[in-house]
């Protein structure tokens, strides 16, 4: 990486080394630059990944052009950009790249959540965690519980307090009763056992959530964002039921949907849904193919 002064220095030796016999595309070239810094300032005020993307198409169009007509300042500014390029994606695309090494390295067995967990005791918990929502709804005690899937989640767990605990209705909610000392923040659930309570989980970033909704939603949407998890959510404002999946949040949901959409996605594995989705576009083509040699005949 080069320092501002080495830049400077660089430039003015490039500069005295035309030996003053300016030509028009050294003029271009100046005029250029200015604009072209004039324009990254610009884009640093209000960079999002998207325009990034535009931005690298737009400086490699750029280093194009300076090649062509032998733009010497504009060649070596580009050179060096393009040089300290991998840091900045870096840096920019931190949160998606985190994502990425998340989905990577937290992947455990490839078991489903159902497959760990005996049936009996899966039917007893889900009759226990169902149970616990609806009597906090009722007396409109806030409750987030985030069952882990596929993807683990030690790194929010690490943020709680370790538990390892059978899950029952009167557990839930004596964790989630009004200034317990665990009630704060999310309720980590692992094969039908609860490993961590009090967890700080990250916040969407999602913009069309209805705006009375606050931390205790956004904590769950965000969470179903950066992994497969599927978040529970009881509102000490309204009491309602809310399930987020995938980013997708379903509200006020009544007992009947709430116990079904729970042990749907609790029995099938994002995994499983991934692979049925292959299959299925699979088939689709397939299909399509089929009926193109149909028509051919
Ligand atoms: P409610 O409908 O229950 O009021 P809400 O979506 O309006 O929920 P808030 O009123 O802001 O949310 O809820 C605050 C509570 O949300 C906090 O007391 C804390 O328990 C929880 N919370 C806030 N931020 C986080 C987070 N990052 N991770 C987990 N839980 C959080
Ligand atoms: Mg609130």
């Amino acid at each position: 990486m080069i320092s501002f002064r080495e830049l400077y220095d660089t430039t003015v030796s490039l500069l005295t080394t035309l030996n003053q016999t300016i030509r028009v595309w050294d003029i271009v070239d100046i005029l250029a630059i200015a604009y072209l810094l004039y324009r990254v300032l610009i884009v640093m005020r209000r960079t999002s990944p998207g325009s990034v993307i535009n931005g690298i198409i737009i400086l490699l169009a750029v280093a194009y052009v300076s090649n062509l007509f032998n733009l010497k300042v504009m060649k070596f500014i580009l050179n060096q950009t393009l040089q300290m390029g991998v840091i900045v994606l870096v840096v920019l695309f931190q949160p998606e790249l985190r994502k990425l090494f998340e989905h990577m390295g937290s992947r455990r067995s490839g078991s489903l959540f159902r497959r760990r967990v005996k049936n009996e005791d899966f039917e007893v918990m889900l009759s226990h965690v169902v149970a616990a929502c609806e009597i906090m709804a009722k007396s409109k005690t806030g409750a987030l519980i985030v069952f882990e899937r596929e993807i683990g989640l030690n790194d929010y767990g690490a943020t709680g307090t370790q538990l390892d605990a059978q899950i029952t209705s009167e557990l839930l909610q004596n964790i989630f009763y009004h200034n317990s000392p665990l009630h704060d923040g999310a309720l980590l659930i692992r094969d039908a056992r609860i490993t961590s309570a009090a967890c700080m989980l990250p916040l969407t970033n999602n913009a069309n959530l209805a705006s009375g909704l606050g931390m205790r939603h956004r904590a769950a949407v965000g969470i179903s964002e950066r992994s497969d998890a599927v978040a529970v959510i009881v509102s000490e404002q309204t009491g309602f039921i809310s399930v987020a999946v995938d980013g997708m949040l379903k509200r006020r949901l009544n007992r009947e949907t709430f116990e079904t959409m729970l042990r749907s996605e609790l029995t099938q594995s994002s995994a499983v849904s991934r692979a049925r989705a292959k299959r299925k576009t699979g088939r689709t083509k397939a299909k399509t193919a089929r009926k193109q040699k149909v028509d051919k005949r």
